[in-house]
């Protein structure tokens, strides 16, 4: 495995900074999204908003290097993305980016700690970090799920499928704060809660990220949570694809 995707990043550099990005999911099809420029701080918590279709998982798919741009430059901790094979990509994307998915994509036969343990199998150095912080990867996970109210023994010990809905969205969260990664995206973890769990939950993850200096990208289309982050990005009015007529 290479080598520029596994170097030591840039601690300088923005941890998110796009340009002239154009994408769109077939090679023929429209336009999905033209963002100018996106530059994100490191340790910033930045909301970004828009409505069912405008572009946010494919923008959160950019940033975490699922896919690459047709043009323009995606550079997440001082690294050229967009340039990157794909396997680099996701050897970048498992040391640096801790991904909340909307449907959370918990592993059904594995245990709620090795459900967030499994990133370190995947990335020596997230494996690292939790092995400085904690005495066994186990433990590591516990103290994770501790702070995050789910702490019981006899919990720990239930299938993943059995637990609650906000159980499981506090798992996932686990698994994508451990080993401290960089950068923390979080793509409408909340849609399923209701709006007291929604701020509780947006407030564990603020205090996590907070304590490893991480970045949090977090997305939804519930305007209520917006004035609890630092900046918002309005995709439908950042989005020159979505203007374009026709
Ligand atoms: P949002 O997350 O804001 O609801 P998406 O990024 O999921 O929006 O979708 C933006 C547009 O891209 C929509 O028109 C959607 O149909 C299209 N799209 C999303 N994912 C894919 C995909 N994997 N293949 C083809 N088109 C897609
Ligand atoms: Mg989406």
């Amino acid at each position: 495995m290479s080598t520029a995707a596994a170097a030591a990043p840039d601690a300088a550099a923005p941890i998110v900074q796009l340009d002239g990005v154009r994408f769109r999911w077939r090679r023929k099809g429209p336009d999905i999204l033209a963002l100018d420029r996106l530059s994100v701080d490191r340790g910033e918590r930045l909301f970004i908003e828009g409505p069912s279709g405008s572009g946010k998982s494919t923008l959160l798919g950019l940033l975490a290097g699922v896919t690459v741009p047709l043009a323009g430059r995606v550079q997440v901790l001082g690294e050229t993305l967009s340039a990157r094979s794909g396997p680099e990509r996701d050897h970048f994307r498992a040391d640096h980016i801790g991904y909340i998915f909307q449907q959370f994509n918990l592993i059904p036969y594995l245990g709620i700690i090795d459900n967030v343990v499994l990133p370190c199998r995947f990335s020596r150095l997230r494996r690292g970090r939790a092995l400085a912080r904690s005495s066994s990867l186990r433990a590591e996970a516990k103290r994770l799920l501790g702070h995050l109210d789910l702490a019981e023994p006899a919990l720990l010990r239930e299938a993943v499928t059995s637990l609650s809905v906000g159980q499981q969205q506090r798992v996932a969260a686990a698994r994508a704060l451990m080993g401290a990664p960089e950068l923390i995206i979080a793509d409408e973890p909340t849609s399923s809660l209701d709006a007291d769990r929604r701020r509780a939950f947006v407030q564990l993850l603020f205090d996590e990220c907070k304590a490893t200096g991480a970045t949090l990208i977090f997305v939804s289309h519930d305007a209520s949570l917006e004035p609890l982050f630092d900046r918002t990005l309005r995709l439908a009015e950042a989005n020159r694809a979505a203007r374009l007529p026709g």
